[in-house]
């Protein structure tokens, strides 16, 4: 029997996994998306479950109004901020939710990470903003969420955690990894000295160039 979008149910699970490796998450916490370009459907993680056990036919799948289109499990409980996100940001096609650590001390006391590091800059556009407290699982967190992330690629959850989007889920997973380790660099830098954030322009500039020319795109 062929499974709708099984190819992205497979990824999503391989991009959980890696997550768990790199210590972005612990236990069934944070949560993982992708958006089908073509059907518009969102393939989404399924509440409380072990990681290491999923199968493609435990992922869900929902429209962006978060109605089930396919799946028999219950989807995360952030769903709707995965749909709320989506909704807002049509350049966005792969979300991922953490709780990774150094992130999350700095959400826990509410306080946006000063961009002081280049590749923040580069990746997420600037400082990281932290949307103010909402509980888990609630439609005021998604909205409140989808409001605070405005054009950046990743945004702090009070008291709970951090949230990095990115064109394909690829690139979300890679900001997730730059905002814990941006989070770290600025834990560490405040404790040696004065913190002193990129300029806003300059975070605008190092993030044009990135998009436009890092890595392989332009080899000669
Ligand atoms: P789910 O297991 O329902 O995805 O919830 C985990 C989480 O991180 C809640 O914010
Ligand atoms: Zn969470």
């Amino acid at each position: 029997m062929i499974l709708l979008l099984e190819q992205q149910r497979k990824k999503i699970i391989e991009i959980a996994l890696r997550a768990q490796n790199e210590k972005l998450i612990v236990l069934t916490f944070g949560n993982f998306s992708i958006r089908d370009k073509e059907t518009g459907y969102i393939c989404v993680t399924p509440s409380g479950m072990n990681y290491k056990e999923l199968v493609p036919e435990d992922i869900v799948v929902v429209d962006e109004n978060c109605n089930i289109i396919d799946g028999k499990r219950k989807p995360s409980i952030e769903t709707p901020m995965h749909c709320a996100v989506y909704r807002k940001r049509k350049d966005v096609n792969g979300i991922v939710h953490t709780h990774s650590s150094f992130a999350t001390a700095w959400a826990c006391c509410e306080q946006d990470i000063p961009c002081v590091v280049a590749e923040v800059a580069a990746l997420i556009g600037g400082d990281i903003k932290c949307a103010p407290y909402r509980p888990m699982g609630t439609n005021e967190l998604a909205d409140i969420v989808a409001e605070t992330i405005g054009d950046n690629d990743a945004v702090l959850l009070a008291k709970h955690g951090a949230l990095a989007v990115g064109p394909d889920i690829e690139i979300a997973f890679t900001n997730a990894v730059v905002v814990e380790e941006g989070a770290k660099v600025a834990y560490y830098a405040k404790s040696i000295g004065k913190l002193e954030p990129i300029p806003q322009e300059e975070c605008r500039a190092l993030r044009k160039a990135t998009i436009e020319k890092y890595g392989q795109k332009y080899n000669k």
